[in-house]
């Protein structure tokens, strides 16, 4: 065993009689080279604050790259014979799936899984062997109220809204090709309708959309009113309302979509242990009040123990579809969605 191994469990062994809330005989045996790389999907502000946490905390090395999670997903399937990340922190659930239908992931249930919330507990019980949830994200409209005024147009109320000629290039969404968000949009609109009607509605929007953006937390054009409308999570417009923009949240009429953001090891990384301690970490309440309390990220923990933030209060509670996570994790069924819409709406 290598010098940093040992002085690095000794760290560990360390911090956790200091913390005192563990025994010895629920001390992981893990070792580690004494650094890091992580793929992050989350904010660029919490990659940072929560990877510098981490790095202090186990005295690891950690470097990050921050990419939307389609492209992430795309990276590790390019780098399959040679990783060059050990985890993949955050992001929309459903590409986190098909990498784990792919044999992209490395197995490793944490034991911080049983500190997820009860609600997704049979998510967790069908693919906790490879991804565990670490947030969850409400899928809404979000409009620039100034802009609109200036133009006199009433605000969307319904997702069927946003097809109306008034709305003609104020819209942006995210590209599911390279976007969580983008693809986790055209989910919610088939299981709203089914694929036929959401594709029809696709089309339609198309004539309004002013651009597409390379990820769901592209909020600033909203927030500068160089588009009037923007579909993405309600926690990007609560930050964007936060730091004085006038964005306000809407919630789609006909029901609300979500996802969750999952924390996954790639398959054959080379620091496994610091690795599975990453992922021990990222699912505890210390590391995700970090996103809100330290990084304005405001997407809602997942651990039982971790507070959200006080700016997302009054969605707590909102009601979500019946999300198919598994059809839509599904690689076979990912690929043939987001080719239609590349075929037949972007082209
Ligand atoms: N994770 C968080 C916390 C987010 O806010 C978002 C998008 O807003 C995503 C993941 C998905 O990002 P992307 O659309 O870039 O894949």
């Amino acid at each position: 065993m290598q010098k940093t191994s040992i002085s690095y469990i000794k760290h560990y062994a360390l911090s956790l009689v200091i913390a005192g809330g563990f025994s010895f005989s629920s001390l992981p045996v893990l070792s580690s080279e004494g650094r890091l790389t992580v793929y992050c999907s989350v904010q660029n502000s919490t990659c940072e604050k929560v990877t510098k946490a981490f790095s202090e905390k186990y005295n690891i090395d950690t470097k990050y790259v921050r990419q939307s999670t389609g492209t992430i997903l795309g990276k590790i399937k390019a780098e399959k014979s040679n990783p060059q990340a050990d985890v993949w922190y955050g992001g929309t659930i459903e590409p986190h799936i098909q990498a784990a239908g792919e044999n992209l992931l490395e197995k490793y249930r944490s034991p911080k899984q049983n500190e997820i919330q009860p609600q997704f507990e049979k998510l967790t019980n069908q693919w906790g062997d490879y991804t565990s949830i670490i947030y969850s994200m409400a899928l809404a409209i979000g409009v620039n109220t100034t802009k609109l005024e200036q133009l006199k147009i009433d605000a969307p109320q319904c997702l069927a809204d946003l097809i109306k000629p008034e709305y003609k290039n104020l819209i942006q969404y995210p590209d599911p090709r390279v976007s969580g968000t983008g693809y986790n949009f055209i989910s919610t609109l088939i299981q709203l309708w089914g694929e036929e009607q959401a594709f029809e509605y696709l089309k339609k929007l198309h004539q309004n959309v002013f651009q597409y953006t390379k990820s769901g937390l592209a909020t600033s054009h909203l927030a500068t009113g160089e588009v009037a409308v923007d579909v993405s999570f309600i926690h990007s417009y609560a930050r964007e309302k936060e730091k004085g923009a006038p964005v306000k949240t809407i919630l789609a009429c006909e029901g609300n979509g979500y996802t969750l953001g999952s924390v996954s090891i790639i398959k054959g990384a080379r620091n496994l242990d610091a690795a599975k301690l990453f992922v021990n970490y990222a699912l505890s309440a210390e590391a995700q009040e970090i996103h809100w309390q330290e990084a304005d990220s405001y997407q809602f923990p997942t651990n039982i123990n971790a507070r959200s933030a006080p700016q997302v209060a009054e969605f707590h509670n909102i009601k979500y579809i019946d999300f198919d996570f598994n059809r839509f994790g599904s690689n076979t069924e990912s690929q043939r969605l987001i080719k239609k819409w590349s075929d037949t709406i972007k082209n």
